[in-house]
């Protein structure tokens, strides 16, 4: 039974009149890490959320399309448009919408910030953090989340095939680190997890922020930010009907102080859509994705890659060097084939031979670059055009990915670039020449939006503080995505919560003091 803190305003027939000392805008990773932080320190919380809260029981049998209507925002279409549409590929990017958001339907990988970006922060941006400074962060995130590697028992035959070729080839790879203790291997990670082991925020920070004290309002979303010259004095907006997301009644929540964590696309459009700091030379700006590739291949062995967890092993041999991470990923028939060559007959093999399929993603550490805008009351504009740096780094990532694919025994390898349809050996590969690849031959997709409403240092470099804090507004944070300088090169979830924390921690450190 979840506690009466936890409000479904999709079920009331009123509108909500509230005030809390910090209002949160957004449940996803940075949103219940800052609220369980403050709750627990004694400060008065409410957390808003725009999209449902769905109980464990709900994740039992929950298949994609439902996922999708219920999890998901837009039915997990959200897009980057490249500025030249005819001359960048489109990168989809899912975004979750509910309580937990993106983690509610996210792999469960941790990776903590390398040391090499907090260096790379410190030398730029002038920020003050160090593996040092963050370790307790970390830690206590990872004791939240229950981070631990994948056991051999759940690793699945897709990820021993691809850890078995790269050990082939003498590249590092290792189980990764996730936040599913007792999970079962069932496959559905980004649906939704039917087993509740993976530790999304709705089951871990959201529980500890409620059994704080903290209050949570699903279904609502904020829209207009109050303020009374450079204070925020409230938060208003709609409450949503579930059924058809359409707006039933209004909600006002007044507060001494506003952090919003609604990602790294929904951050900075609701900030410039109240006039925010719109004008700064970096806000919606700095967009990055991690765009990657799903390599899929053909055994001659059934792989039943549907088995085990989906994304358990990682191989990091050209990271340091290329900003190059290759991560498991497979998924069910229907997303997973489109990306294969033909139509017809061939479309029909490739449904035959789904038990043979392996697939393995590769992403790049990003330096292109993207911005994101409000359009109309709802509606944003997101633009991100792929560099030749980043397109060059992504072809040498597939072409690797395919050795790593044939070292392991793979009959044939699916590269998914326009004009290679198929490669049948080892000599295949040397015919993808980078340099003749386009942008537009490429079919990017990407999972981690981050940057938009950075932090830094200097106020021309960063909309925010090192502490977090919006510049010109005396009680106003961001805790989510947006506000790394650059990207991180590794998964994100744990380095939001972790700065989260830190940054929540800060907020009632001065609350308690003064
Ligand atoms: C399929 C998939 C797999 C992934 N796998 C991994 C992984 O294995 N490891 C990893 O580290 N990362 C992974 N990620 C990325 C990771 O989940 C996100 O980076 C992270 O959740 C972002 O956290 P956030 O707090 O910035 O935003 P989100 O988690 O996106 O949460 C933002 C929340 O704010 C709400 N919101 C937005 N606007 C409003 C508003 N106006 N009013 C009220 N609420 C609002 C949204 O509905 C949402 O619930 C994955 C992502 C996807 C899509
Ligand atoms: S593999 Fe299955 S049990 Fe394990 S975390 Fe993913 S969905 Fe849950």
């Amino acid at each position: 039974m979840w506690p009466d803190n936890l409000v479904q305003a999709t079920q009331l027939d009123t509108s909500i009149d509230d005030r809390a000392t910090v209002v949160i805008i957004g449940t996803g990773a940075g949103g219940p890490a800052a609220a369980w932080e403050l709750a627990r320190q004694g400060v008065d919380v409410v957390m808003l959320e725009e999209g449902g809260f769905y109980p464990p029981e709900f994740y039992r049998d929950l298949g994609p399309l439902e996922a999708f209507r219920h999890l998901y925002r837009d039915f997990g279409m959200t897009t980057a448009i490249g500025k030249n549409p005819l001359r960048d590929p489109a990168v989809p990017f899912p975004l979750g919408k509910c309580v937990g958001g993106t983690t509610a339907v996210n792999s469960g990988t941790c990776f903590r910030t390398p040391e090499s970006i907090l260096e790379l922060w410190r030398r730029e941006f002038g920020l003050p953090f160090t593996d040092e400074e963050m370790e307790p962060w970390f830690d206590l995130v990872e004791d939240v989340l229950a981070v631990e590697p994948v056991p051999d028992d759940v690793l699945g035959r897709n990820g021993e095939l691809f850890a078995a070729g790269a050990a082939a080839l003498g590249w590092h790879g290792a189980p990764l680190r996730r936040n599913a203790r007792g999970c079962r291997g069932s496959g559905r990670c980004v649906f939704g997890c039917p087993t509740n082991a993976k530790r999304g925020t709705q089951l871990s920070y959201v529980p500890r922020a409620l059994m704080s004290g903290a209050r949570l309002y699903s279904d609502v979303r904020a829209e207009r930010i109050v303020r009374d010259g450079d204070r925020i004095v409230a938060v208003e907006g709609v409450i949503l009907d579930r059924e058809t997301n359409q707006p039933k009644a209004p909600f006002r929540i007044a507060c001494d102080q506003l952090i919003v964590a609604a990602g790294a696309v929904g951050t900075p459009a609701l900030l410039m859509r109240n006039g925010i700091q719109a004008g700064h030379p970096q806000m919606g700006r700095n967009l990055r994705l991690h765009p990657g590739i799903r390599v899929c291949a053909d055994f001659d062995e059934p792989v039943r890659g549907w088995k085990g967890v989906p994304q358990g092993y990682y191989v990091d041999e050209f990271w340091k060097q290329r900003g190059i991470m290759f991560e498991g990923i497979f998924v069910p028939p229907g997303v997973a084939l489109p990306i294969l060559p033909g139509v017809g007959d061939a479309m029909r093999q490739h449904f035959e031979r789904y038990p043979n399929l392996a697939a393995f993603g590769a992403m790049v550490k990003d330096t292109s670059n993207g911005t994101v805008r409000p359009r109309g009351r709802t509606a944003t504009d997101i633009r991100y055009s792929l560099n030749d740096h980043d397109k060059t780094n992504l072809v040498d990532a597939v072409k690797k990915a395919a050795e790593a694919w044939f070292a392991a025994g793979a009959k044939r390898v699916y590269p998914a670039i326009y004009g290679h349809a198929v490669l049948n050996s080892p000599d295949d590969i040397r015919k993808i020449d980078p340099r003749r690849v386009r942008t537009q031959h490429l079919e990017p997709m990407a999972f981690h939006p981050m940057g938009t409403v950075r932090m830094a240092a200097d106020d021309k470099l960063g909309v925010l503080d090192a502490d977090g804090r919006v510049r010109g507004l005396t009680n106003l944070r961001v805790a989510d995505a947006s506000i790394f300088p650059t990207c991180l090169g590794v998964n994100p979830m744990e380095s939001i919560m972790a700065f989260a924390h830190r940054i929540a921690n800060d907020l009632a450190t001065e609350l308690l003091d003064g």
